[in-house]
């Protein structure tokens, strides 16, 4: 077996069991598969194949991949990732991780190396993603790097501009933005700080809280005027542009706001349906609570990237937390050093 495509050698095989299976082929699974297989681990990553950022064609802020885009970095990571004969990539969509308290040895010959005897087992259970097979496996170590799911302000033509005119991270994307009239859309809590950061970039910033009572209070926007941030508390009908990109915000009285782009603070869930069985602990926030290896209060389950606190971040972060996580977790399979 070595680093194979979209279903492998294995599109069939029921029950094969590795020594790490990870969920999620982003940054952050790619990652620690990486750096897994590099320790001679045998790793499975399960992927869908929906990442989140899909919406943009340029990402920025990866030290030697800034401006890449983010299609041509996540090939670029499978294919180092599958260049290791102990590498497997399967598009598939988890449904289920279950622990199965086995304490078998690896049943495949081809495994590189020994797993920790006695470990509880996981069985992970997957659909096929665009024709791949089915897959049931098995793995004492279980890697949860599925990222977050994110939903939109509910405006009927926001998709058309996500990802091109307007933005959410403002970390990767406010610098191409510079001295233009923006936007900040949205309804939480956090909308004044973030205006804050945007106005780092521009001095002509409108937050729009589309008649949210949660966003910026009385205070907050007598600080926000107080560095030039106007705040727009009128119902938003909708986003409106041109071939160039956004041209305006339009309210639902009928004013329209000029501006060229901005940022929309999106709503940020951890989808963990399928795991569980697992009963992680979760912080207020749904996040994934790990110690500073990544390792979850489950035994065994290792949790990478942004479903761990403090949520969306970027994808060096994620790309960084899974080489960390990939250490503690070869450690946690050779069992007690001495
Ligand atoms: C529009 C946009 C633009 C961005 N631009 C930048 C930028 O310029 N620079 C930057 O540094 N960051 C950027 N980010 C943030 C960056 O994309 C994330 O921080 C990063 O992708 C997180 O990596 P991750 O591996 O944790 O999750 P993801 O990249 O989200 O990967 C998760 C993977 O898990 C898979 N998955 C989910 N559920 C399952 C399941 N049940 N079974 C199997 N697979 C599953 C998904 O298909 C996906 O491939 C941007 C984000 C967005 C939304």
């Amino acid at each position: 077996m070595s680093g194979s495509g979209d279903s492998g050698s294995f599109g069939d095989v029921a029950g094969d069991r590795y020594d790490v299976v990870i969920i999620g082929g982003g940054p952050a699974g790619l990652s620690t598969g990486l750096n897994l297989v590099r320790a001679r681990r045998r790793v499975l990553i399960l992927d869908s194949n929906r990442p989140r950022h899909s919406a943009t064609l340029v990402s920025h802020g990866f030290l030697t991949r800034d401006g890449v885009s983010p299609l041509e970095l996540r090939a670029l990571g499978r294919e180092e990732f599958a260049g290791y004969p102990t590498a497997e990539f399967h598009q598939g969509l988890v449904d289920s991780v279950t622990p199965t308290a086995s304490s078998a040895p690896a049943a495949s010959p081809s495994s590189s190396s020994p797993t920790s005897a006695g470990a509880d087992d996981f069985t992970i259970t997957s659909r096929g993603v665009r024709g791949s097979a089915d897959r049931v496996v098995t793995a004492p170590v279980v890697v949860l790097a599925n990222g977050l799911a994110e939903t939109l302000p509910a405006l009927p033509s926001i998709r058309a501009y996500y990802g091109t005119s307007l933005h959410s991270c403002i970390e990767c994307d406010s610098f191409e933005k510079s001295g233009q009239p923006l936007a900040l859309i949205g309804t939480t809590a956090d909308l004044a700080e973030r205006a804050v950061l945007i106005s780092q970039v521009t001095d002509d910033l409108v937050v729009f809280t589309n008649a949210s009572p949660d966003a910026v209070t009385p205070a907050e926007e007598a600080a926000l005027a107080g560095r030039g941030i106007g705040v727009e508390r009128r119902p938003i009908a909708d986003v409106v542009g041109d071939r160039s990109g956004l041209t305006g915000v339009v309210l639902e009285d009928g004013t329209t706001i000029p501006r060229t782009g901005g940022f929309v603070r999106p709503l940020w869930s951890v989808p963990l349906d399928f795991a569980d069985a697992l009963e992680l602990a979760v912080d207020g926030e749904g996040h994934v609570v790990v110690d500073d290896r990544g390792a979850t209060s489950v035994p065994g389950v290792y949790a990478v990237g942004d479903i761990t606190p403090p949520g969306s971040q970027q994808l060096i972060v994620a790309a960084g937390a899974g080489a960390r996580t990939a250490a503690a977790v070869n450690r946690h399979l050779l069992g007690p050093l001495l």
